[in-house]
């Protein structure tokens, strides 16, 4: 491709992008194709000569987008968001321009410099400790096992990475039994093994019961153990269930154990400063993860992770060939030392014109109305007596459930709402996910999606009442 021809795509990619925003209400929110049928429609073998952009772009439209889900739909309230912005998208475009490796200061001097002044924005923005250091990673289950990797080379005196397990290790982590699948994926990969991650039982609000993690504790100590970490949620995935993080620290602080708090999708919330008591305490605890692309309009990939101790961090992770050496090391960032990967995106880029473009105040607006509607919708629900609310609302996400009160058994009812969900998300005009909830089939929505207002939430409102009043008529043939 030449620059010419270059030029021209670029511009019509940007307004097929334009487009594609402008009318994005009106995809099916959920893609529905078959198993299969995608693949089935690419050449078995690679092209030998050039293909023209007109073609490659035709089959774009032509076989990707019906394969696609549309995340950045106002009607998507699935999972938890990975919003985006237009500042977002255009900070994205030029880190593909520049196609820089970020790896050291001296691949980029701008990135490594830039990245360090937007963690020092994210902790004033977030009330978070300011001699903490932060780094951007790819994700949160990323930034979970860097903090794995911490606790264990800092509470084995780094013996583990130099000479491997002995065998005599017998290290525990701690979660609660709603944390993401991400902290036992971690225990895995650390070598720490999957039987070693303690699982504490929740309280009724689904938060970590800190009277039976000191038990734990203690009972593993007494047996032979050693408490390594404990992560605590604050806003856990299936339900955005609040650990007691003040309670939390005291116990760990008491014991000499890690810990780790991932607020992968809550952290958004600490822009708002009458949500900074989810991290009180936070100053005795060793690391912090949240993702920007969850919550804060920057798209993915860009999560955040702050320790207290940098020295721990850069300790476990510092290797030094000689093709890597710098003149400048030591007296910058070489943030290739702060995480596992070596080769970096320039990520910093896009969380400046986001928070620029935004500004603090708009940000807040923005998280704040998503609270607002999420808190209209729990009113709907909790003001119509064939649906419940299933846990208490303290962010955007809103846990409920249909329940038409036939005197169902938990089966049926699980039934009903696995049935009702297929419906909603094969109707195109939602996405919407489900977690369990001590066993009960729950409807979960998150309402954080950038372009979502309050009358996308009353349609979807609508929408999945009317479905459920039209299964519940026809129940006995459902089921
Ligand atoms: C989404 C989520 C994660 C995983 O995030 P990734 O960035 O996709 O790894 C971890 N923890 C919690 C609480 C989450 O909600």
């Amino acid at each position: 491709m030449k620059n010419v021809e270059f030029r021209e795509w670029a511009h019509r990619l940007a307004d097929r992008m334009a487009d594609y925003y402008e009318n994005i209400d009106e995809y099916p929110v959920k893609s529905t194709v078959q198993p299969g049928t995608i693949f089935a429609q690419f050449p078995t073998e690679p092209p030998a000569e050039s293909e023209d952009m007109w073609l490659i772009m035709s089959d774009f439209e032509r076989i990707i987008m019906p394969g696609i889900t549309h995340w950045q739909s106002p009607n998507f309230f699935a999972y938890f968001p990975a919003n985006g912005s237009y500042p977002s998208i255009l900070a994205e475009m030029l880190t593909a321009m520049l196609g820089t490796q970020c790896m050291v200061w001296d691949t980029s001097p701008a990135a490594a410099e830039l990245e360090e002044m937007m963690m020092q924005w994210l902790k004033t923005m977030t009330g978070l400790p300011s001699n903490w250091h932060g780094v951007i990673q790819d994700t949160a289950s990323t930034s979970t096992l860097a903090a794995l990797l911490c606790a264990r080379e800092k509470r084995t005196a780094y013996v583990i990475n130099e000479s491997g397990f002995d065998g005599n290790e017998r290290l525990r982590v701690y979660c609660s039994s709603e944390a993401h699948s991400s902290v036992e994926k971690a225990v895995k990969i650390a070598g720490i093994g999957r039987k070693n991650l303690v699982k504490i039982h929740t309280d009724k609000m689904y938060s970590m019961d800190t009277s039976l993690l000191r038990e734990a504790i203690t009972a593993d100590i007494a047996a032979g153990f050693m408490p390594l970490c404990v992560v605590a949620a604050i806003g856990t995935t299936g339900c955005t269930a609040i650990d007691p993080l003040e309670e939390i620290t005291e116990i760990c602080e008491e014991f000499g154990v890690w810990l780790h708090v991932d607020a992968a999708y809550a952290g958004t919330a600490l822009l708002l400063p009458e949500y900074r008591w989810m991290i009180d305490g936070i100053e005795k605890a060793d690391s912090f993860v949240f993702n920007p692309h969850k919550w804060m309009f920057t798209n993915f990939d860009c999560s955040v992770y702050f320790v207290k101790d940098k020295d721990v961090l850069l300790r476990t992770f510092e290797i030094l060939p000689e093709y890597l050496k710098t003149s400048s090391r030591g007296l910058v960032n070489d943030y290739r030392d702060w995480g596992i990967p070596l080769g970096r995106r320039f990520r910093a880029l896009k969380l400046w014109f986001v928070i620029r473009s935004y500004g603090v105040v708009q940000l807040q607006d923005k998280i704040r109305e998503h609270i607002h509607l999420a808190q209209w919708l729990k009113q709907q629900i909790c003001a119509d007596s064939h649906f419940e609310v299933m846990a208490p609302v303290p962010l955007s996400l809103v846990c409920f459930r249909f329940n038409p009160q036939t005197d169902s058994s938990i089966e049926n009812l699980n039934k009903i709402n696995e049935i009702l969900l297929g419906k909603l998300n094969a109707s195109g005009n939602i996405f919407l996910t489900h977690t369990k909830l001590k066993g009960q089939y729950t409807l979960r929505m998150s309402i954080a999606g950038t372009l979502t207002s309050k009358q996308h939430v009353q349609k979807a409102w609508q929408l999945i009442k009317e479905t459920a009043e039209e299964m519940a008529d026809n129940l006995a043939l459902e089921i």
